[in-house]
């Protein structure tokens, strides 16, 4: 009953002419099993939008602003971002709350922003090496998630995404009862705050070194409902081979 997602984050990669992969993709998924979004960088977003124009693959964001709109030098807003044709954006990525000290509060605000603007919401949470090591990776992820959705979250304006930040772009995973423990625990949070239908319709994602050789596995587990992917969403051939595996 909840529709596998499969969403490319592209973060800082790509210029006009990464454009073909949008092409090849087209071409490598005409009518996906699964949902499927690709998020480019902003500069390249209305023309990912408008290559996959009658295609069911949408583009999304990566970032929007709290505010509609103002004196906000280099940022971009919810309602920019639907302009351009995005579908969905991905909000609270480590990298963000990392390269930018964007705290849960500040991307409940965006999480809020998004919906406004009529955008599905892919809100991510994660813990780091240390966090993990020290047990405390359930209490951090329950923490980013309680703080980074604002109330009137539904199973369908959002989306969780989680994204243990020691397994982003390193080629580690987690075993399969790391990651199944947190996707549990992650949808207990969700029945207790927002009710238990809410809770059975949200898709959580899991991110972090999916690739076309380990997805069928991950995709396969209790709770996993889709992937984001960074890396290996630059290649159509892999990204299609990591949707194939969700379908
Ligand atoms: C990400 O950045 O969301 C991500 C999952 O990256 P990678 O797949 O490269 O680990």
């Amino acid at each position: 009953m909840r529709r596998m997602l499969v969403a490319g984050n592209w973060k800082m990669h790509g210029l006009g002419a990464n454009l073909p992969e949008i092409a090849a993709l087209r071409v490598a998924l005409p009518d996906p099993r699964p949902e499927v979004i690709v998020c480019p960088p902003a500069t390249l977003l209305h023309r990912v939008a408008g290559a996959l124009a009658g295609s069911p693959i949408r583009a999304g964001g990566q970032d929007c602003h709290w505010n509609e709109g103002g004196a906000h030098t280099g940022d971009i807003s919810a309602a920019m971002l639907a302009d351009a044709g995005a579908a969905a954006v991905i909000l609270g990525h480590s990298e963000r709350r990392a390269d930018h000290g964007e705290r849960s509060e500040t991307v409940a605000r965006k999480v809020a922003a998004a919906w406004s603007a009529g955008l599905l919401a892919i809100v991510c949470v994660g813990e780091t090496a240390v966090e993990r090591d020290a047990g405390a990776a359930l209490a951090v992820v329950g923490a980013q998630l309680a703080a980074s959705l604002p109330d009137g979250a539904t199973a369908a304006n959002c989306v969780i995404a989680y994204e243990p930040v020691w397994a982003i772009g390193t080629g580690r995973t987690p075993t399969p009862a790391e990651i199944v423990g947190v996707h549990g625990a992650i949808r207990a949070a969700l029945a207790s705050r927002f009710g238990a239908g809410m809770a059975r319709g949200t898709r959580i994602l899991y991110g972090g070194s999916v690739k076309p050789g380990n997805a069928a596995e991950i995709l396969g587990l209790a709770d996993v409902d889709g992937t984001l992917v960074g890396g290996a969403s630059l290649r159509a051939a892999d990204f299609a081979a990591i949707v194939a595996a969700a379908g």
